[in-house]
């Protein structure tokens, strides 16, 4: 441990911090996770420059809450998030959104004097006190609502989902995954003098799947239309993630930065084209396929390059991890569910960053505790070993009563500090047969 310790450099001061997440993106549709079809270099590169996780963890299936859960640093249900805000539509309703007395970690870094600007979207609320602006970004270029297409939207589109530069309603003329890495790169080369910290929450490669030609010209022989499209989508997402890099090395700002790269939810199962090999089912799910999440960190001098993390984390760790690179002390009033990862990946402290992970979506619930995963879908029961069956397809539930006894009575105190749901799930539930039981999707 020391021995790995000595390899490291010292930390110097607060880093910049660029926090780029994909949406829907599937757990191995990159060549670092095991594509073998979607060609991305510059993921892959980022990941060869930092450490790469196997067991980096979302905080739900589904855009909306998996994202509050983010900003917040707290499992959102702790807060009544437990379902989408809405999905593609501007919905304006007064109370669903990131509860405004929430100190965001963007507000945090924000105060301690870093320029913030946000490329991308939101869905976290669409009234002006959820807005980005409020909630801790000097600079907001995006969308607020859940979903937006890749091309100039047509007038009627605009009034479901618009584009905009911090208030102000825009039409975009470029292909929007180009966009949001266009104005990332101004964003940085104009802050290149102050600490800086970019979130880019992508909606790439959430649908609508629609791709530009440069990209779709990557991939004559894709098996379909729809396949080659969302191929291309990726190879889109992947070239922002190069302009983003690339800008950081032109402003010599890239060896003082702090990267993250991670998805907020699984990819879907009804799109057909993405793969969460060799996870079990997708987005909306409490299977690992709906959770478990591709994630790279890279701290240059800092974190051991190339290397693999097998430890389960959380998107809850990133609020204590950047706001401590960020020489930020939290007040004690902030309560937190993740912890600072740094001193983790950095072998200074050998012990699992979490005892357990929970999941709660209406009448599904999960724990990860080690290498046992529970899943409880109304009165189904499903137990796996991770370790020996990452694709959750034994269920040992009626071979280890003990080991379920336990798992259910953490998921039971835990599921007692949390409070029910702020505002329904959306009413047109669907019910999916896994195992001759009916699991329900709550979105
Ligand atoms: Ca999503």
């Amino acid at each position: 441990m020391a021995a790995k310790r000595a390899l490291l450099g010292t930390i110097k001061g607060p880093p910049n911090i660029v926090l780029i997440l994909a949406d829907d993106l599937g757990y191995a549709d990159t060549g670092v996770y095991g594509s073998k079809t979607i060609g991305t270099p510059h993921i892959d590169a980022l990941a060869k420059r930092g450490v790469r996780f196997t067991d980096a963890y979302v905080t739900a299936g589904t855009c909306s809450p998996s994202r509050a859960g983010l900003m917040s640093g707290q499992y959102q249900q702790r807060f009544g998030f437990e379902f989408n805000t809405a999905g593609a539509a501007i919905t304006h309703r007064e109370r669903r959104g990131l509860d405004p007395s929430l100190i965001t970690f963007p507000k945090v870094l924000q105060h301690a004097g870093y320029a913030t600007g946000m490329f991308g979207k939101w869905h976290l609320g669409t009234r002006d006190h959820f807005h980005p602006n409020a909630r801790g970004f000097d600079e907001f270029y995006g969308f607020l609502a859940g979903a937006h297409g890749y091309f100039p939207l047509t007038k009627e589109e605009r009034v479901y989902s618009t584009l905009m530069r911090n208030n102000t309603p825009l039409k975009e003329p470029d292909y929007l995954t180009d966009a949001f890495a266009r104005e990332t790169v101004r964003f940085i080369h104009k802050n290149k003098d102050k600490r800086f910290f970019a979130y880019v929450p992508f909606n790439a490669v959430h649908t609508p799947i629609q791709a530009s030609k440069k990209y779709l010209d990557r991939f004559p022989d894709a098996k379909n239309r729809q396949q080659k499209t969302y191929n291309a989508m990726v190879s889109a997402l992947d070239d922002a993630v190069g302009a983003i890099i690339a800008a950081l090395r032109e402003t010599q700002t890239e060896k003082n930065t702090l990267i993250i790269f991670m998805n907020d939810n699984g990819g879907p199962i009804y799109t057909r084209v993405q793969s969460n090999a060799p996870l079990r089912m997708g987005k909306l799910f409490l299977f690992e396929g709906g959770i478990r999440v591709p994630m790279i960190m890279s701290w240059p001098g800092v974190l051991e390059t190339g290397s693999v993390y097998r430890r389960p984390v959380s998107s809850l760790d990133i609020y204590p991890t950047l706001c401590t690179a960020a020489g930020v002390i939290l007040p004690t009033e902030v309560k937190l569910d993740g912890v600072n990862l740094i001193p983790h990946l950095r072998g200074e402290i050998d012990t699992a960053p979490h005892e357990a992970l929970f999941w709660r979506n209406g009448p599904n619930k999960a724990i990860r505790l080690g290498k046992w995963k529970l899943i409880q879908a109304h009165d189904h029961v499903w137990l796996f070993d991770l370790e020996s069956d990452i694709g959750e397809t034994k269920n040992l539930a009626p071979t280890k009563p003990k080991i379920l006894k336990t798992l259910q009575a953490k998921l039971k105190q835990w599921q007692g500090e949390m409070k029910p749901p702020a505002w329904p799930s959306k009413p047109n539930r669907r019910r999916v047969k896994i195992d001759d039981t009916l699991y329900e999707l709550n979105i």
